[in-house]
């Protein structure tokens, strides 16, 4: 049996688990991913791809500024996955829109809009609210049910699948390790000190992340992290390419970099079921082609659903054991939006040994009362 040391075990090779991976080893330190097989839940290969902001933190200012954060530092994540690896992440801060099909919609949103620039207070939040007109004038697409939208310069997207592979391939490139097909099931914990035994290898290491998604919830109780993340199914579909039309992406139709349309995305509870539903898609296709027309003549290609990686209050949950310090938890159901911050960020706070207070509000302890949830992709 082999001992092997590294300076942090990450479980889970996702966006998040290798996010944190990648801002470990970028910073000279040496992690090891261990991540299950083919067969678990991936939410990294099933998302949206959206770098969100303007959905984000109602009630919550502490999460818009995280997203924020995040966001902002997209554009040099993107360039240096790309330098680092050639893997362009198709990353663009473009801005972004939520079309409303009614009167009622718009004055929501309108309202939604509102609370969030009121609660970013000396912060500051930016938005316009569109009418049809003015929509049109940025995407001329839209069709004459759309009575508007709310628009951000904040908000882009990616590809999540050549973000992932970026990450992976940036995190070898300096020098970590990644393990396929290696499901943890036990952890041996003391203070600043974890050992994992996967086949006839033995991990240790002062520092362990949880990042393993829906797999964190059974994997927290061994390290005395509460950590209630729940399935939350989503389904997409997607079409054929088309020439460019769509200048910027909306929160439920992007083009990606390739021409194809992505549609989405629902939210329903299903457990762990991830299969599609034909009312479902239906539904998301007539919401669609409502606000674009021209997909009515438009193939669709593929759909499928993914589990989204949900906390009862729908925010992020970052967290040290007080029981094991050392073993962390990074979890979240924006791991795309949320990617650039937990590279060039929480990777820093593990290594400190410390989640600063500013991301106090993420901390399990608000798990004692459960809250509304409060955000959206
Ligand atoms: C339909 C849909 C649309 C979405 N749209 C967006 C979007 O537009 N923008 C956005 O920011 N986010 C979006 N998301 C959310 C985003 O995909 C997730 O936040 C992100 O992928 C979570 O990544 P993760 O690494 O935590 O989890 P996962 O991708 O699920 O990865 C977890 C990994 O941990 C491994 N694992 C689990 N248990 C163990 C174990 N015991 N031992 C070893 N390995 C283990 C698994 O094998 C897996 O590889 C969407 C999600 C869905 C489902």
């Amino acid at each position: 049996m082999a001992n092997v040391d590294y300076d942090a075990i990450i479980i889970g090779g996702g966006l998040v688990g290798t996010a944190v991976a990648y801002g470990l080893a970028r910073r000279g330190k040496k992690p090891v991913v261990l991540d299950e097989g083919d067969i678990a839940y991936r939410a990294s290969r099933g998302n949206f791809g959206l770098v969100w902001v303007q959905s984000k933190g109602f009630g919550v200012p502490e999460y818009q500024r995280w997203t924020r954060r995040s966001s902002a530092d997209w554009a040099a994540f993107s360039a240096e996955l790309q330098k680092e690896t050639g893997i362009y992440s198709g990353h663009e801060r473009s801005g972004g829109v939520t079309i409303c099909l009614s009167d009622d919609e718009l004055e929501r949103r309108a309202t939604r809009m509102a609370q969030l620039q009121r609660e970013a207070g000396d912060f500051g939040f930016e938005y316009e609210m569109l009418d049809h007109a003015a929509l049109k004038k940025l995407i001329t697409a839209i069709g004459p049910d759309v009575v508007g939208a709310s628009h951000t310069k904040y908000d882009g997207h990616a590809n999540p699948l050549y973000t992932l592979r970026a990450l992976h391939a940036a995190l070898l490139k300096h020098g970590g390790t990644y393990v396929p097909h290696a499901r943890v099931e036990a952890i041996q914990a003391a203070r600043n000190h974890f050992t994992i035994t996967v086949g006839d290898v033995t991990y240790e290491a002062p520092r362990l992340v949880l990042g393993a998604g829906l797999g964190n919830n059974a994997l927290g109780k061994l390290v005395g992290l509460n950590v209630p993340v729940q399935p939350s199914r989503g389904q997409i579909i997607v079409t054929e390419r088309v020439a460019p039309v769509l200048p910027m992406p909306t929160l439920m139709i992007r083009q990606t970099v390739e021409g194809t349309l992505m549609i989405g995305e629902s939210r329903e509870e299903a457990g762990f079921d991830d299969t599609t539903s034909p009312e479902i898609l239906h539904t998301l296709a007539e919401r669609a082609a409502k606000t674009f027309p021209f997909l009515r003549h438009t193939c669709i290609v593929r759909t499928w659903a993914a589990l989204r990686v949900m906390a009862p209050d729908g925010l992020p949950i970052y967290e040290q054991s007080a029981q094991y310090p050392g073993a962390f938890v990074c979890t979240c159901h924006s791991g795309v939006t949320l990617a650039a911050a937990h590279a060039l960020h929480y990777a820093g706070y593990v290594i400190d040994g410390a989640i600063p207070p500013e991301l106090a509000r993420f901390s399990t302890k608000r798990f004692d009362h459960v809250q509304a949830v409060t955000s959206q992709h």
